[in-house]
């Protein structure tokens, strides 16, 4: 069971202190507080642990302080909607504010390759007006002896390019806590110019010890990506996980899942699940066209599978698109064949403005 107290209770405050006492009561119960600092309100939360079901909620529904109580759907208990009752706060990062009413384009480099390529694409991106994007320096890759990210080598110019155009957020893959501490270190030498969102990758889907990590620490959020051969239901509790450790500013992203079904993509695409990410979590969603396609195949239409993808989540009301750009695709290190061109950005912008209107509209339809 959860308790949802009103904004402006504090953790620490008498009618969190009255209503711990009251669950006391019950010998089977035991409390954890949980606060978070949403896009527009804080929340406080008092977890109700132990044989709730034996508990009315009337128990605790007219005491100070308390806006709502809900109980438990879903085992994912943190990041869970629990049918539609938990409260979905956002957050708000170095000025970006990402909810499940936000959208935000991440565009930019799978695997840094050089200062030129990640200056170029900072340079494009501050030309359209995004000013969110991504650069891999740590790559997981298949094979050994693909190039597996320029690592924290990479990072000082990345962050500096960052803050000169006006980049605020970047999504970075880490594959180990260490990758953590170098991003840190990195951003205090060049003096915090830009964030970071790290990314957990779908290969580290169900790296535990790596979720717990990333959620012990609250410098920087995290974007989960939903683990490629499993079921959502496990992504969902692997998810959870980071949300367990204390970190609740979390994205959830779709990336598509592995399955010959999927051919000719890369994956199987599975951006259908935006509006059940949506309800089940309290948690933004993203979609991932690159990493779902893998490539560049056009339409007779003239319109790229990319295109097609990014419009069926975003239409679906994804909050997050995450693509890869680069300079020049051929001639990338990672993932060339689905990268846009620098010129193919500015329409790419206006495609995905155009899907996401739709969207509004639909919504306000569907709400009237
Ligand atoms: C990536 O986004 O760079 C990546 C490796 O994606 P995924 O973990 O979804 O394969
Ligand atoms: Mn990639």
């Amino acid at each position: 069971m959860i308790i949802v107290m009103r904004s402006e209770v504090t953790p620490d405050g008498p009618e969190v202190t009255h209503l711990r006492r009251v669950a006391a009561n019950h010998a089977s119960l035991t409390t954890e507080v949980r606060h978070m600092q949403g896009a527009e309100r804080t929340l406080t939360e008092i977890h109700l642990l132990g044989n709730t079901a034996a508990v009315p909620t009337e128990t605790f529904e007219g005491l100070p302080g308390v806006e709502r109580v809900v109980r438990i759907k879903e085992r994912y208990r943190a990041i869970g909607r629990h049918a539609g009752k938990a409260v979905s706060p956002g957050f708000d990062y170095r000025g970006v504010s990402f909810t499940q009413d936000s959208f935000h384009l991440f565009a930019g480099l799978c695997a840094v390759d050089s200062r030129e390529s990640v200056e170029a694409t900072f340079q494009a991106l501050q030309a359209v007006g995004v000013t969110t994007t991504r650069a891999g320096a740590y790559k997981p890759r298949t094979s050994p002896y693909d190039f597996q990210g320029l690592g924290q080598d990479c990072l000082p110019y990345v962050f500096e390019l960052a803050g000169k155009y006006g980049i605020k957020v970047v999504a970075m893959e880490v594959l180990k806590p260490q990758h953590l501490d170098e991003i840190r270190a990195a951003l205090t030498a060049t003096g915090n110019p830009t964030g970071v969102m790290v990314q957990i990758g779908t290969r580290n889907a169900q790296n535990f010890e790596l979720l717990k990590e990333v959620g012990q620490q609250q410098d920087f959020p995290v974007l989960y990506k939903r683990g490629m051969g499993i079921t959502l239901e496990e992504s969902l509790n692997a998810c959870e996980y980071i949300a367990a450790s204390g970190n609740h500013r979390i994205v959830f992203a779709l990336r598509g899942v592995k399955s010959n079904l999927g051919d000719p993509h890369r994956n199987l695409v599975d951006f259908a699940h935006v509006p059940v990410i949506r309800r089940m979590t309290r948690l933004p969603v993203c979609i991932d066209p690159s990493h779902s396609v893998g490539k560049k195949s056009v339409d007779p239409d003239g319109i790229t599978d990319v295109h097609h993808v990014t419009a069926q989540g975003v239409i679906a009301g994804a909050n997050m698109v995450l693509v890869d750009v680069h300079p020049f695709p051929e001639k990338a290190l990672c993932d060339g064949p689905q990268a846009l061109t620098l010129p193919e950005l500015a329409p790419f912008v206006e495609d995905v403005r155009l899907v996401r209107q739709a969207w509004e509209q639909r919504k306000k339809r569907f709400s009237a």
